[in-house]
């Protein structure tokens, strides 16, 4: 019987990141559609270009903490992705990181602190708020829902709270169908960008699809 995970570890992230680049991959016509309708249609191609290089970078080294790790990761993202997504991707990685001095590994108020100090990166960087029809309305959803089942009566079981991280980043996703967006390209619409999934919003629910997998498949293999 696996013990419960309960902190995640310099590689467990990298699993992370390559779970990540397998379904931004596997998504990137479906979020190339989703920029189709309300930008310029490259979103999908953005992010699966940009994590391919992320799996190429670590491919290449090994991390002696998270920092470092996500140092290159956010730095790898800024320069390979031409749209706004990867200076804003850029920053929550570097950010995620620079909030851990040392880590080698988190735990779920790691984690939660991690995330938050990455989001405020994105925040600082693209000068948005959420209901503005962008990222952090997948975001915000999601460090709530996870930041609820993390201090609730089970804290010791990350599996489950990163699942409820996951569900909250969808939920934030549909609920950007109806937003009026007021930041980036989409913005240029107007009343246009009524009724559309924001693109940015659908990738963020894909890195924590990918974290919950990820911390699922680690803890039946431990
Ligand atoms: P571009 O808009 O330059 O083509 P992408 O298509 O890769 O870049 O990314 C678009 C996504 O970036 C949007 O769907 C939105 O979620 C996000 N985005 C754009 N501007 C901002 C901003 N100022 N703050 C947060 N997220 C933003
Ligand atoms: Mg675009």
């Amino acid at each position: 019987m696996a013990d419960a995970l309960t902190a995640l570890t310099t590689s467990d992230l990298a699993a992370w990141l390559r779970r990540s680049s397998t379904l931004l991959a596997e998504h990137a016509s479906a979020l190339n559609e989703l920029d189709a309708a309300i930008g310029d249609a490259d979103h999908g191609s953005n992010m699966k270009r940009g994590f391919a290089a992320v799996v190429t970078a670590l491919d290449a080294e090994e991390f002696a903490d998270i920092p470092a790790l996500m140092k290159k990761v956010g730095m790898t993202l800024v320069s390979s992705v031409g749209g706004a997504s990867g200076p804003l991707y850029g920053t929550f990685f570097l950010r995620l990181g620079t909030s851990q001095p040392g880590a080698t590994q988190l735990d779920a108020a790691d984690l939660l602190a991690a995330l938050r100090a990455g989001v405020g990166g994105i925040e600082q960087r693209g000068k948005a708020t959420v209901g503005e029809k962008t990222m952090l309305d997948a975001w915000a959803p999601a460090l709530d829902a996870f930041d609820q089942a993390s201090t609730g009566e089970d804290t010791s079981d990350l599996a489950a709270a990163v699942r409820a991280g996951a569900e909250g980043a969808e939920q934030g996703r549909e609920a950007t169908i109806p937003l009026q967006a007021s930041k980036g390209r989409a913005s240029y619409l107007g009343e246009r960008s009524i009724g559309h999934v924001d693109p940015g919003a659908a990738s963020t629910a894909l890195l924590w699809q990918a974290l919950a997998e990820t911390v699922a498949g680690q803890e039946g293999s431990a």
